[in-house]
């Protein structure tokens, strides 16, 4: 029996909160009716009534190398067959952390987990344990994944503490939480455990850093005795071999990682110096733990991708995105459309709006103006699948041919001509 996308909707929408696993993909923010992938491919995904699109949510980044890579899919068929999980170290575990170590500049040690929201919430437990202090300051309009301490007003741009932004979050959760704006260099004191940030905040659209500020943040937290914090989450290993960390020449403290790490499977990781790390059980008395962590299909799959991505991919992964930025530029030009098309690197965003913004207030502005659903949909309806909400990053993939792009650029225009 063949499905539609409107018969899914209804059947999920019963058993399942939106209909979803994961609240964006509802469609809540754009309207309309998601569609239910069947399969994907290289940078392409089908729904399960056989339409094609040409994909930049790419699981909002794990997709670096397109989906179903066969190096990826041969890694955990191998895998899989020699079990799936054991409850005792592994190999796969120890190249994992070696491979990580490596690329990344003043990371010495690593602890696998199971998502980007784990990894984020024991690396604040870890710079909580090292430190012997509480508070922890975080950016208006970062996301660090879900858990309750770092869910505190990310809908201020002003200064905030103690409010959570989250039914089911008490304010006792978050009263240790400092909000600040970004683009502005918090002031630091000797109550603070960890300054955490996305180097390049990728959750509120693309918002970069300007420029020395990272340089800024460091400084800051090495006269206050803060412990900076990368959430490497969507930077790691896209940005640059060493992520972030290597592309700003700026080294944290404490990293998170997760997405490309993890192939398209369920990772995260959390890192430090070797000394911060000696804070973590069994070595020391910040306990963390997990069934899961390290999981042989995981390390196998996130191996495997990161063995794929040599000095070469991220040269091609930025060509790609530079040729899309500047194709999307020109069209919404052309139309007369006041759009702003932001890159770093391999990462693009998309505000309708005539000035990049430059902190949360500006991209809520920019992102809640009512134009972003009609564009979305336009682009849907013809092929192209930008994530459901405006508040996201295009992911290009090394998949995305220049053809791809082309048409995707040739699409924009039809769909901005009409705005
Ligand atoms: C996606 C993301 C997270 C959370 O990762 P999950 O695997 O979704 O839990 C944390 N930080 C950043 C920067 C992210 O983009």
């Amino acid at each position: 029996m063949s499905h539609t996308n409107v018969d899914l909707f209804e059947r999920g929408k019963a058993v399942m909160p939106g209909g979803v696993n994961s609240p964006v993909r509802s469609f809540a923010s754009v309207g309309g009716t998601p569609y239910f992938v069947d399969h994907a491919e290289g940078a392409h995904v089908w729904d399960v009534e056989g339409n094609r699109y040409i994909d930049y949510v790419m699981s909002y980044g794990p997709g670096i190398l397109g989906h179903a890579h066969p190096v990826v899919v041969d890694a955990i068929t191998a895998a899989v067959a020699e079990g799936t999980s054991y409850g005792a170290p592994t190999l796969g575990e120890v190249e994992m952390a070696e491979e990580l170590v490596a690329r990344v500049p003043g990371l010495e040690m690593i602890r696998l987990v199971s998502s980007g929201t784990e990894a984020a919430m024991s690396a604040i437990r870890l710079a909580r344990g090292a430190t012997g202090r509480d508070k922890i300051v975080k950016f208006a309009g970062h996301y660090h994944g879900h858990a309750d301490p770092l869910l505190a007003a990310g809908g201020s741009g002003v200064a905030n503490q103690g409010l959570s932004g989250c039914d089911g979050v008490p304010d006792g959760a978050v009263a240790d939480t400092i909000v600040v704006p970004w683009n502005v260099v918090p002031e630091l004191d000797d109550s603070i455990a960890a300054l955490a940030v996305e180097p390049i905040p990728a959750n509120m659209g693309l918002v970069p850093a300007r420029e020395g500020f990272l340089e800024e943040l460091r400084d800051a937290c090495d006269a206050a005795g803060v412990l900076l914090l990368f959430d490497e989450v969507i930077t790691g290993f896209r940005v640059a071999r060493g992520g972030a960390t290597e592309r700003f020449g700026v080294q944290p403290d404490v990293w998170c990682f997760g997405k490309v790490i993890g192939g398209g499977l369920p990772v995260g990781a959390y890192g430090a110096s070797r000394e911060v790390m000696g804070h973590i059980a069994p070595l020391g008395g910040v306990y963390q733990a997990g069934t899961l962590s390290g999981n042989p299909l995981a390390t196998a799959a996130g191996l495997a991708q990161l063995r794929q991505l040599d000095d070469e991919a991220y040269t091609q992964l930025e060509r790609t995105a530079i040729r899309l930025a500047d194709g999307l530029t020109a069209a919404f030009d052309a139309a007369g459309v006041a759009a702003v098309v932001p890159r770093v690197g391999p990462l693009v965003g998309l505000f309708f709006t005539d000035r990049q913004p430059t902190d949360f207030d500006e991209a809520k502005a920019a992102a809640d103006n009512g134009v972003y659903p009609r564009f979305f949909h336009g682009m849907l309806e013809r092929g192209v699948a930008l994530a459901p909400g405006p508040y996201e990053a295009l992911f290009p993939s090394l998949a995305h041919e220049d053809s791809i792009i082309d048409e995707t650029i040739a699409t924009a225009a039809e769909v901005a001509q009409g705005l």
